[in-house]
Formats: C-alpha cells, structure tokens, sequence
C-alpha cells in the first residue's frame, strides 16, 4: 500500500534554530532545526501528497538534498511522537459513515498514527457489541452515548417502566413514555435518532445473579453496570465478567461525591480484591467497621440532569477507551471520585490486587510472573 505520511493539524512554532511541535494539551515535542530543513519537510508533509519514495524530491524543490533514508527516518521518528497520521485514511469509508461519524473520527486523530487509522478505531467501535445493565439515570445516558459513537450493538435490561420523575434527568424518555417499560422506550428512542446505527436489544428483565448476567452478556465485547441492586451487584457483575474475559465499567453518586471505576479482569486489580483490603483493614483497624450504627442512610437519589450526564460521560468515554484502545483505560482498579460539594475537588485512588483474590488468581494463573508482578504495582 503506498501511505503517504500527513501531518496532523497542530501548532508549529519556529524559533532560532528549534521548531515546537505542540499537538496534544500539555504535550510539545521540541526539534533542532539549524538549516530550516525540519521546517520545510513538515510543511511538505502537512500536504499528504508524497510517499515517503517521493518526499526527497518535493524537499529538493525547497531547496534540501535529502536521502530516502533520511527522510524515513525522520518520519519513523515523528510517527513516534504522534504527530503523524495516514493522508486519506477515511476513504474506505462510505460518504454515510464520514458525514455522521466526522467528529468521532477527528477524535480518533488524537491516537491515530502510521499504523493504526482513525477508520480503524471507528470500525473497532462499530464491531462492539456492549452489555448495558440499567436504563436509569447513568444507563440511559450511558446507552445515548454509544449510540453518537456508533457502537454496533447494545444488550439493554432494565425492568423498570418510565415515571414522571424520570424526566427530570432521563432525557431519552418524553412525556409519551411514562408508563412504557425503559427498554422498550430506549429502544424506540435509538431507532428515532440515529436509525442504522446501532442495533439495540431490549431485554425486560431483573438482574439477580451472577449466572443471570453471564448468560445475558455471552459473546458481549464489555459490560457496563448502570444499576444498583440487587446488594453486592458490583461483585457479582465482577464474577460474571471473570467468566466472560471482558471487562466491566460503572459509576455513580454517593452522597455528593460522583465516582467512576472499572476492572479489566487478569489485568487490573477486581471489585472483589478491593472488597478483601476493605475486610483486612477492618480486622486491623476495627474503629473502621465496629461503629454502631443508629440511623442507617437512607436511599435517596440525589443524581440532577447535570450529574447524570457527567456521569454516562465519564463512564462511556472509559468504555470507549476498552473498545478502542486508542489509550489505556483510566479507571482500571482505580476510583476516581469528583466532590461536587467541595469546590469540585477531584481524586484519583488505585487500589491494590489482594493476595488471597481467587477471582485473579485463576486469571492471572497462565500469564508469566514478570506480568503479574507488573498488574500487582499497578
Ligand atoms: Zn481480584
């Protein structure tokens, strides 16, 4: 295939002797430039009209002998700082898919380089097909979300039908719905907005256990947990998701405090190494758990709009981030809270993968130790 190298549209500063290459926020690549030929290549190249064969002769129009070997290294090398991506990389894609999914693939040029397309990662996103647990306040975002990204396919369960009060943060369903079960309405919504996007299976059904879960998100690409109940489901989801190799992305609101997290199984930390630190830190701290409690918190949902869309947002992006790759998952065996009543304060806490995790252990059983000794620091 003949790849005509482009650079991406991002700053380029000169200065005495130096160019800056300032591509992505908090990231500048700074290049000796004595002679003024970087300068001359990058804007031979910001044109994307030469093969690497043919770039020698366009930087001989600009005045510069160069060798075919030293422009290849030169562009290996800037390939290598990500400033690079292939020129026309979305033409395999129909006129359709490049009108609706333009903002999505510009996204995708922030990773893209040489090697991988921004086509590529669309494609990836396309082929997924997510296990969508919960069509609430964070699930219904979470389900709009993918949708704009064109995921291929959504399994959608809930068993709750739209409320008046819903429509308070739940901006899939109008007034028309109240009364219809979510799936059906979400499922409705979808086909309305974006028909042939995605396909979304509506599945009127009670999450209760762990082979419940596994059995609804066989062959599924990741799943995420948009719901609260049954108690524990956190872990149970863990354990069906060990069981089905794919990782597993949620979130929610505690009191005023908004968190994300996801686990990876056999890669990062799990739910359940995270639930055995918490038991050891009782047994060593029992101030932690022997606490009398006279009141119990009460449930109360306290999630506005606003919150509710930064939530499927965070969330979603993770899970964008697993399909995709375009970089590694941020949330993987690590909490990240935003505090909405303290001045928007955010933390990031990863936690640790427990020794005695049986869930890990089997995971991890086949992979060779300098692995897992990597996956324990992380
Ligand atoms: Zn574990």
């Amino acid at each position: 295939m003949r790849v005509r190298p482009q650079l991406k549209p991002i700053s380029v500063i000169r200065r005495p002797s130096e160019v800056i290459l300032v591509g992505r926020a908090l990231e500048a690549t700074y290049l000796t430039d004595d002679d003024g030929g970087i300068t001359a290549l990058l804007r031979v190249l910001a044109q994307g009209r030469h093969t690497v064969a043919e770039l020698p002769a366009a930087m001989a129009e600009c005045g510069f002998e160069v060798t075919e070997a030293e422009v290849a290294e030169a562009v290996r090398a800037l390939d290598e700082v990500g400033v690079l991506l292939r020129a026309d990389s979305d033409a395999d894609l129909d006129p359709a898919t490049l009108r609706r999914h333009e903002s999505n693939l510009r996204f995708y040029d922030l990773f893209a380089d040489l090697g991988r397309t921004s086509a590529d990662y669309h494609r990836a996103m396309a082929g997924a097909d997510v296990l969508l647990l919960g069509a609430g306040g964070m699930g219904s975002g979470v389900l709009q979300s993918l949708i704009g990204l064109g995921v291929g396919r959504v399994r959608l369960v809930d068993v709750d039908t739209v409320e008046e009060k819903n429509l308070a943060r739940q901006f899939a369903y109008g007034r028309d719905d109240v009364g219809r079960t979510k799936v059906d309405a979400a499922r409705d919504w979808a086909a309305r907005y974006s028909p042939g996007t995605t396909a979304v299976e509506a599945i009127h059904e009670r999450v209760t256990d762990v082979e419940s879960i596994r059995r609804l998100g066989a062959g599924a690409s990741l799943v995420v947990c948009a719901i609260d109940s049954p108690d524990g489901v956190h872990l149970l989801v863990n354990e069906a998701c060990f069981d089905l190799g794919v990782p597993f992305v949620t979130g929610g609101l505690q009191y005023s405090t908004m968190f994300h997290w996801s686990v990876e199984p056999g890669v990062s930390p799990c739910r359940l190494c995270l639930e055995l630190n918490r038991r050891d830190e009782g047994e060593t701290m029992p101030e932690l758990t022997d606490r009398a409690v006279v009141l119990p918190a009460g449930r109360v949902n306290r999630a506005t709009g606003p919150i509710a869309q930064l939530l499927a947002g965070f969330v979603t992006l993770e899970v964008a981030r697993y399909l995709t790759r375009t970089d590694p998952p941020v949330a993987a065996g690590v909490y990240h809270t935003i505090e909405l009543a303290d001045g928007m304060r955010t933390t990031t806490s990863p936690w640790k993968r427990h020794p005695n995790c049986p869930l890990c252990a089997r995971a991890t059983a086949g992979r060779s130790p300098d692995a897992s000794a990597l996956t324990a620091v992380a």
